[in-house]
């Protein structure tokens, strides 16, 4: 598709998700491609931490049994089971998305105890990198760390755990999960998904893609806010088997018996530590019903369009202006961001800022554009790609003057009209 400001203006009218826009505090003037880092801020969020606030007001200490605020972790949890194709009982809400990752690595670990290695990939997130090297050192494991496209055929007998980014968060490729369920199991290993790019822009099926046990983020994708807090999925057949690491006393089968002993609660909520953080809570509840009240496969279908639509005007840029485009080309191969390798990302990514795009500088040379089909629209696509256009001229201008005069003739040549 030729990417023009009809064009845009038609696919926009033709969006069945346009009226989602409306429910987000966007601001004016920006184009905010930065929602796959933090989510915008949806209305509703405000107006339920404003009746929050006044219940706490109100009713004090007695809220936490008023207003089901203890209950809320398992229910919010039910409602992501909806989304990630889990069922209800096996998600709950707490913490961050690296502290649960740390209780379901090692509690796999655990569970795994005659097996030395950890298997994981080198483009995952440093930050879960860092949780499985603390827990290789202190567990006395191996933390094996291999090449994306060698991670199915690295599981064997030793592997415990194969741990995994679904998208990847700086390429943004998708990686499919059944493959590396179905070898991870032939060989007896768990498989732990970190769900963070993924959760709440694509429809998942952690049920039956066999996934054991996964997490995930609550401000990217599901517009949580600001240090949302995280969730955690375990598969129901591992739950009787399957203990939380971190013994709190939320996660008590009888939390307010006080007991001297610790006995974890026969459920998912034993994946709970301390008290939950209630006004985060209901923030990211609001989220949540927004994203429960799209589809999920029309979210899919856009996310893929803005993508598509944005390497597509990308592409014939490349070359006259030291850009690789590092995300895959095919739809299904990719999440909901793109990203786009200069020498001077840092730079680029300012000039779009100062030009009200926000696009985020990932070091040391990529800029990432995430697009929320919730909130981003298809005229927003076409701004962006003007604008990134604008300030790649501005950037490159000055270095093709002062290059020799064969150089720019070609690059006149090869960037065309
Ligand atoms: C954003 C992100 C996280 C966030 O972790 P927190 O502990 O919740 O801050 C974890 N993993 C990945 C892959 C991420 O992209």
């Amino acid at each position: 598709m030729v990417l023009t400001r009809e064009n845009c203006e038609a696919l926009d009218g033709a969006d069945t998700l346009a009226g989602f826009r409306h429910r987000f505090d966007l601001p004016v003037g920006k184009i905010y491609l930065d929602g796959n880092s933090l989510g915008a801020p949806p209305i509703a969020a405000r107006q339920r931490v404003d009746r929050a606030f006044a219940q706490w007001r109100n009713d004090l200490n007695a809220s936490w049994w008023k207003h089901g605020w203890l209950d809320l972790p398992r229910q919010l949890g039910d409602k992501l089971a909806r989304i990630v194709g889990a069922n209800s009982g096996e998600v709950i809400v707490a913490d961050s998305t690296s502290v649960n990752l740390f209780k379901l690595l090692l509690g796999a670990t655990q569970l795994r105890h005659d097996r030395r290695v950890i298997l994981t990939d080198a483009g995952n997130f440093p930050g879960d990198l860092y949780v499985a090297q603390g827990i290789a050192q202190a567990q006395q494991r191996k933390l094996r760390i291999v090449p994306a496209k060698e991670l199915i055929e690295s599981i064997d007998r030793d592997t415990a755990v194969v741990m995994l980014s679904q998208v990847d968060f700086r390429s943004g490729q998708l990686t499919e999960l059944k493959p590396v369920v179905a070898r991870a199991h032939a060989m007896g290993a768990l498989v732990l998904v970190d769900l963070a790019h993924s959760a709440g822009v694509l429809p998942l099926r952690l049920s039956d893609d066999g996934v054991d046990l996964a997490v995930g983020c609550g401000y990217k994708f599901l517009n949580g806010g600001p240090g949302a807090p995280a969730f955690l999925y375990v598969a129901k057949p591992l739950l009787e088997s399957f203990a939380n690491p971190i013994w709190g006393w939320i996660g008590h089968r009888d939390a307010f018996a006080f007991e001297s002993e610790y006995r974890p609660a026969p459920s998912i909520a034993s994946f709970q530590v301390g008290c939950p953080p209630l006004l985060s809570l209901i923030a990211l509840d609001a989220g949540v019903d927004l994203v429960l009240e799209a589809d999920l496969q029309a979210v899919r279908r856009k996310s893929a369009a803005l993508t598509g639509a944005f390497i597509d005007s990308v592409s014939p840029q490349c070359a006259a202006n030291r850009i690789e485009i590092v995300t895959p080309f095919e739809s299904h191969r990719r999440g909901s961001h793109v990203s786009l390798r200069h020498p001077q990302a840092s730079r680029l990514a300012d000039g779009l800022a100062d030009h009200g795009v926000i696009a985020e500088f990932r070091a040391p040379d990529l800029v990432r554009f995430g697009f929320a089909p919730l909130y981003i629209s298809f005229r927003d696509l076409w701004g962006a790609t003007e604008i990134l256009k604008r300030v790649l001229r501005e950037i490159e201008a000055p270095r093709r003057a002062h290059a020799p005069a064969g150089l720019v003739t070609d690059i006149a040549q090869r960037s065309g009209p």
